[in-house]
């Protein structure tokens, strides 16, 4: 085994990790392990813009984006953490400009901003022009601009290593250990600091827009050495996946101007958000594009109107923004309608449903990145978390668009900033060898599963499908309980899986096994959280508990796994300026 030092280790090359390595890169020794190539990672799919403040086209200011963030988060994020956030976003905002992102423009020069759904001026009185923006690919511009910047502070990057276990003991990080998945084998990594920044986990379900690589494997990881998961019943169903694949179609194009059309043609949204029609919230703008569909209004494919069966999608209408504006500041969504459904946008409507898209739990930390073992906040010395893996919980139970790039960055920064100013206290530990032999047996038995008789792809399938099923937009108890049995199955079936490929290089095929090992051992804190929260808030929609419950429910999950079973505790939120209220849009 090849043993590395490092003071510290960033786990994932999103815009999380690429901007803490350059805030540590600055005093200390850091590497980064990803598993795709740095600027292959999920950020840079990002299309529809970052969400700053800036005022430049209206008299937006940050107090507004913070009460949207609270209300839009249906006050389950702690407002400490939200008012850190969007207080200092316009001057994130600049210095990632001035760092070198090509940002679309205004007619003056300045950064050009766009309306996006559930931001509003004025503590929601109309639309805000807040999400910055380079056409539609902002995520690639950014991450480009910050893995240069990586490049020029000398970070060492380790590509195409795939984490598969921390090593914690008595309580302390001590390290890491990897699968270099281009030659083979596995490396041990000794560190004074980890920081998890290992992205989203949207392939635990069948519809999504999230890359293949996004199956939340910090989250594994993290449940895996005895620590909790916050908040993980909120999974954010974004409101315009292209038809049945699920590809995203920005919320930008509702930001420039586009319409939800049922199959009668009708705009549906006047139903649901008289104020903000298309752009209302993401967990509202789902829920109504579902009823729309689950009430028969769905436009039907080919295939449905042969068979007389009823459509699962409804259109979004492109039209009347005409080709020429649509192909300059929404090239790539013109592009992925024509592509993968060979439909120009600027002649048709393009039939869409939700997609699963955006976790809004995740790793449970402070402001300052720290990851937290229980609801007393006890830290974990050396142990970070950021991005979308993290939950500080700025998005509460339903994250606002283009917040995320916003916190990956703002968070990839800050948690950058507190590692910095931590490292002088923190040490190397001794790596225990039982760990070392433990994450190199674990390994072992995946190269050595010829013997074994089901097979990975159809444990995967079922998975995201049933999960789509039961534990999706709208819940109940039924389903829920269903699915806990299918996991506990498919857990079960996972044991004796085959695999064929003994190779040690780009072994895909083992690769792809551990991550559904990984979705299989947190997948059940969605289930289970979705299960005990009795009530309606943000993204968790329980059909048989109307309403949403804050006498009992305004609190954090916390979910272990003890036991094989998952145990739930909870914890407080931070209520700063705004008072729970109505959400009404
Ligand atoms: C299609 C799409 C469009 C989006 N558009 C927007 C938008 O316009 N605005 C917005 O605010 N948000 C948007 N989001 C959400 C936002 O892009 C993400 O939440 C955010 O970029 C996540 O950044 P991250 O750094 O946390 O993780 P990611 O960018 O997902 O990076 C995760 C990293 O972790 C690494 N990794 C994971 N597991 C391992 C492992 N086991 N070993 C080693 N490395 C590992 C990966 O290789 C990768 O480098 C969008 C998301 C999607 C899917």
């Amino acid at each position: 085994m090849i043993v590395h030092n490092h003071e510290v280790v960033i786990i994932g090359a999103g815009m999380a990790g690429l901007r803490a390595a350059l805030e540590v890169s600055k005093v200390g020794d850091v590497a980064v392990l990803t598993k795709v190539y740095p600027t292959r990672s999920h950020s840079g799919a990002a299309q529809g813009g970052m969400a700053a403040a800036l005022g430049n086209l209206d008299g937006d200011n940050w107090e507004f984006h913070m009460f949207d963030t609270v209300k839009g988060s249906d006050y389950l994020g702690d407002q400490d953490a939200i008012e850190f956030m969007c207080r200092n976003a316009p001057e994130l905002m600049y210095e990632v400009e001035h760092m070198g992102t090509p940002f679309s423009r205004t007619p003056e020069g300045k950064i050009a901003q766009r309306r996006f759904g559930g931001h509003t001026l004025n503590f929601g009185e109309k639309p805000a022009l807040r999400a910055c923006y380079s056409a539609d690919y902002t995520g690639h511009v950014v991450l480009h601009c910050l893995y240069d910047q990586c490049v020029k502070n000398s970070v060492r990057f380790y590509s195409e290593f795939q984490v598969t276990y921390l090593i914690v003991k008595d309580g302390i990080c001590r390290g890491i250990a990897a699968w270099d998945i281009r030659n083979g084998g596995l490396h041990v990594f000794n560190t004074k600091a980890v920081l998890f920044a290992t992205g989203g986990y949207g392939r635990v379900y069948r519809i999504t827009s999230n890359a293949l690589a996004n199956t939340g494997d910090g989250l594994g990881l993290a449940l895996r050495a005895g620590l909790p998961l916050e908040d993980m019943e909120f999974v954010q169903f974004h409101p315009t996946g292209l038809y049945r694949s699920g590809i995203l179609m920005t919320e930008g194009a509702r930001g420039e101007g586009a319409y939800l059309l049922n199959k009668d043609g009708e705009r549906f949204m006047k139903r649901y958000a008289p104020t903000l029609m298309e752009l209302a919230p993401r967990d509202l703008t789902s829920r109504s594009i579902q009823t729309e569909i689950n009430e028969g209004r769905g436009v039907q494919s080919p295939e449905q109107q042969a068979k007389g069966e009823p459509g699962d999608a409804v259109y979004l209408d492109l039209r009347h923004l005409g080709r020429e504006k649509l192909k300059a500041v929404l090239p790539q969504i013109f592009d992925i309608a024509e592509n993968f459904m060979g439909i120009d946008p600027a002649k048709d409507p393009v039939p869409i449903q939700p997609t699963s898209h955006y976790s809004m739990g995740g790793i449970p930390v402070t402001i300052q990145g720290r990851v937290i073992r229980d609801a007393q906040s006890t830290e974990v010395p050396g142990l970070y978390a950021a991005g979308e893996c993290a939950c500080v919980s700025i998005h509460g139970a339903n994250r606002l668009g283009c917040n995320s790039t916003l916190d990956a960055t703002f968070h990839g920064r800050h948690v950058g900033r507190t590692i910095a100013r931590d490292l002088p206290s923190l040490s190397y530990h001794d790596l225990p060898p039982e760990a070392m032999r433990e994450a190199q047996a674990e390994m072992n038995w995946y190269f050595d599963r010829s013997s074994g008789t089901e097979n990975v792809a159809d444990i995967r399938g079922e998975l995201q499908n049933t999960m789509q099923k039961n534990v999706a937009i709208f819940r109940e108890e039924k389903a829920l309980t269903a699915q806990l049995d299918i996991i506990q199955n498919l857990q079960r079936r996972f044991k004796n899986i085959h695999i064929n490929d003994r190779n040690q290089r780009f072994n895909t095929e083992v690769m792809e096994a551990y991550e559904l090992g990984n979705l299989l051992n947190f997948v059940e804190t969605i289930v289970v959280g979705a299960l005990e929260r009795e009530e309606c808030r943000g993204a968790h929609w329980r059909t048989d508990h109307p309403g949403r419950n804050d006498v009992e429910w305004l609190k954090h999950t916390l979910a272990y796994r003890e036991d094989g079973k998952i145990r739930l505790d909870y914890k407080p939120v931070v209520i700063t300026r705004f008072q729970p209220k109505e959400r009404k849009y």
